[in-house]
């Protein structure tokens, strides 16, 4: 079959393309706080428009200096530009990130060195140093965006895929550079050239258009992470807690499971603040939260909810295990918080926590539940666990609460009432 690819179009698509790309990534660096990694993005376009230009310009001009060396520095500046905007982007150090970091800058160094000494002779050694030069570089890429635990991972993926190809691509042409000297296989060494260069100028094409999709894909995961969590201690926030509590307690309850809302409040917090300050105040917060993300279970959830009032959904029912929970923080807290920083703080926690029932018709109940049974745990002494362990006890408790509240909406009605 014979290959009818011509090749100035598809070069004056792909330089077109980069060049409306790039020009969209400058914008997009312009518009958002100037993140580096647009700006190197967009470098990585320019560079790789430049030497298209530069190495098509090889059949009108004949100055190797030009449209071989300068060519092929700029089509090889280009994917460590777009390796060094991810690097940028995930927080990685480009330099002195390691010995790969190491491989990769005496690899660069060779490479130059390769293209100074050869460019001025046959036009393939160039080529083929180009695309050892961007295989190492794919494969850098490929590592790094697997090594970073980030989700969601689709951008990644598809950006691992992009590189993957890319790298294939290049080690083949690499192949059949170095093999077209002898004719092994009778190849038409050019026609494959041409293939493997409009798949190399399509998948260039597909990498910076795939670039700002991980881009904007991190920064809404970062900006959720700021909206849901605590600033002081990174648990989740009030309202993301109760968000994935109600989540937590819709899918228990469809899937016949159970779970326990626990309700922690630190004893006599506002002594600490008034004896030692507030910054100690709120280091202590940060320990607590610290011991409660070490000592419950990954699948928990874990939130600061008010000053010094904490809260965890627990997934399970069982008295036996949340007795056992409960007693180790207790226990951690005032074993690890009697001295801290220096200063006897002598500190401990009330926990209050209610098992799922049918008494729970909602979250909202057994975050009441709770609350209450925290606040026994305060009545009783302080530095304690108050459990509601059985249905019986549970619909005394809830029968207590809920006069408690239609008693306390009756006084608020009332109090409502005289102020008009
Ligand atoms: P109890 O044992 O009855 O729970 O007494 P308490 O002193 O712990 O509770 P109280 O509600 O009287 O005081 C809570 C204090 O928590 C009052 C408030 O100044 C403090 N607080 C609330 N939020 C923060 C915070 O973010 N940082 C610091 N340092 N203190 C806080
Ligand atoms: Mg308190
Ligand atoms: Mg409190």
């Amino acid at each position: 079959m014979e290959l009818n690819i011509h090749l100035p179009t598809l070069l004056l698509l792909s330089v077109t393309i980069n060049l409306m790309v790039g020009g969209l990534l400058w914008l997009v660096y312009r518009l958002r706080d100037r993140q580096t990694c647009f700006r190197l993005w967009t470098l990585a376009c320019v560079t790789f428009v430049a030497g298209s230009v530069l190495a098509g310009a090889r059949t009108v001009v004949d100055a190797p200096f030009v449209t071989v060396l300068a060519a092929h520095l700029c089509l090889g500046l280009s994917p460590w530009l777009v390796l060094a905007g991810i690097h940028n982007l995930l927080g990685m150090p480009l330099a002195g990130g390691g010995r790969l970091s190491r491989i990769l800058f005496a690899c660069g160094v060779l490479y130059v060195a390769g293209l100074l000494v050869s460019y001025a002779g046959d036009a393939l050694v160039p080529r083929l140093l180009t695309a050892l030069w961007s295989a190492l570089v794919f494969s850098v890429a490929i590592y790094r965006l697997a090594s970073c635990a980030r989700t969601p991972r689709l951008p990644f993926q598809i950006l691992q895929t992009i590189f993957g190809i890319h790298g294939i691509l290049m080690m083949l042409q690499v192949l059949v550079i170095s093999t077209s000297k002898w004719d092994l296989v009778g190849l038409d060494v050019d026609a494959v050239l041409t293939l493997i260069l409009t798949h190399h100028l399509m998948l260039a094409t597909a990498t910076v258009m795939a670039l700002p999709l991980l881009a904007f894909t991190q920064a809404e995961r970062s900006l959720k992470l700021l909206a849901e969590r605590d600033e002081l201690t990174q648990l989740l926030n009030r309202r993301a807690f109760l968000q994935q509590g109600i989540a937590a307690f819709e899918q228990a309850r469809a899937q016949r499971n159970t779970l326990t809302v626990l309700m922690i409040d630190l004893d006599y917090f506002k002594e600490i603040n008034d004896r030692w300050g507030h910054e100690i105040g709120d280091s202590v917060l940060s320990f607590v939260a610290k011991i409660m993300s070490e000592e419950l279970r990954d699948g928990d959830i874990i939130g600061r909810i008010g000053g010094e009032e904490f809260s965890a959904v627990l997934n399970t029912g069982s008295y036996k295990e949340v007795e056992a929970v409960t007693e180790r923080l207790l226990r951690k807290i005032a074993e690890r918080g009697r001295w801290l920083d220096g200063r006897a703080l002598n500190l401990s926690a009330s926990i209050g926590g209610v098992a799922m029932s049918p008494q729970t018709q909602s979250f909202n109940d057994m975050m009441r539940l709770a609350d209450s049974a925290m606040y026994q745990a305060k009545d009783k002494g302080r530095n304690r666990s108050s459990l509601l362990r059985c249905q019986a006890e549970c619909r005394a408790w809830c029968a207590t609460v809920a006069r408690q509240t239609s008693a306390c909406s009756r006084m608020q009605t009332d109090s409502g009432g005289r102020s008009h």
